[in-house]
């Protein structure tokens, strides 16, 4: 990638829907956005047609909630297998640049078991992808609730058993997951150093990360909100991405959509 793209999550607000959606990212100046299959991976053509005519806008996809990789049924599993490879497949349909998805909820397991477990199924996940000749990188993303799978360790281990897969980093899922830290530069900067130490230059130009304002408790993720009622300290986040040089994708997740991705990328602007 050759810059760091700031993306709304889901259309803006102030478009119908992805007939202007484009358009009215331009006009404000934003880059792109994450198109959210979050209630199942299915599009119609007119829909389609608008994306395809995005002009130079760049996207990602957020797959399905209803994914549990690790779910104690069989069916369960296999569908949760189908859900990213439909994320993966909408994202060779429409040239989306990477996917992420919330992988599993460790229902009791250690968190060393689910690893074999989590490689088992994105080793089914990635030969699958590679018979079809689908390239887009595959994210898993660093998780919210501290019922879910998914620490900043486990998914920079899992990706290093795979070349298609790198972490989505989400910077306020960590935030509130580890009860309020990771919330200044030195730390911010900790999370991108062990991210190039871990899987090379390869992760930092290749970046997709979300971010947002949030509300935790001590078991983690509550809601998001928006950086002006948050603790979020996205200023030192920025200057830490701007100290890497980091290049891809920041998807702005706050409930005001596109109001704080405008913030965030005014800001950055500024560094
Ligand atoms: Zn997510």
């Amino acid at each position: 990638m050759e810059k760091l793209h700031f993306l709304t999550a889901g259309i803006p607000s102030n478009a119908k829907d992805y007939s202007n959606a484009f358009d009215k990212l331009k006009e404000m100046n934003l880059d792109g956005l994450e198109v959210e299959f979050v209630h199942g991976v299915r599009y119609s053509e007119k829909t389609r047609e608008a994306i395809l005519n995005r002009n130079n806008a760049l996207i990602t996809h957020h797959g399905p909630y209803y994914i549990n990789l690790n779910a104690k049924e069989e069916d369960k599993i296999e569908a949760s297998i189908k859900r990213v490879l439909d994320t993966a497949r909408a994202a060779k349909d429409l040239g989306a640049y990477s996917i992420t998805y919330h992988a599993a909820f460790y229902l009791g397991d250690d968190s060393k078991i689910l690893m074999d477990r989590m490689i088992e199924r994105h080793k089914i996940i990635t030969d699958t992808l590679k018979e079809e000749n689908n390239n887009v990188w595959i994210r898993p993303e660093t998780t919210g609730k501290k019922s879910q799978w998914g620490t900043l360790d486990e998914i920079i281990e899992l990706s290093k058993n795979f070349e298609q897969i790198l972490p989505c980093i989400d910077f306020a899922h960590i935030h509130a997951r580890e009860n309020g830290k990771f919330n200044t530069y030195d730390e911010f900067c900790y999370i991108l150093e062990h991210l190039g130490n871990s899987l090379g230059d390869i992760a930092l130009n290749n970046f997709h990360g979300h971010v947002a304002g949030i509300k935790y408790t001590d078991k983690g993720e509550k809601n998001h909100l928006i950086f002006e009622e948050s603790d979020f300290n996205y200023k030192d986040l920025l200057k830490a991405m701007k100290k890497f040089n980091i290049k891809g994708a920041l998807v702005c997740e706050s409930p005001n959509i596109e109001i704080d991705t405008m913030i965030l990328k005014e800001y950055y602007e500024t560094l």
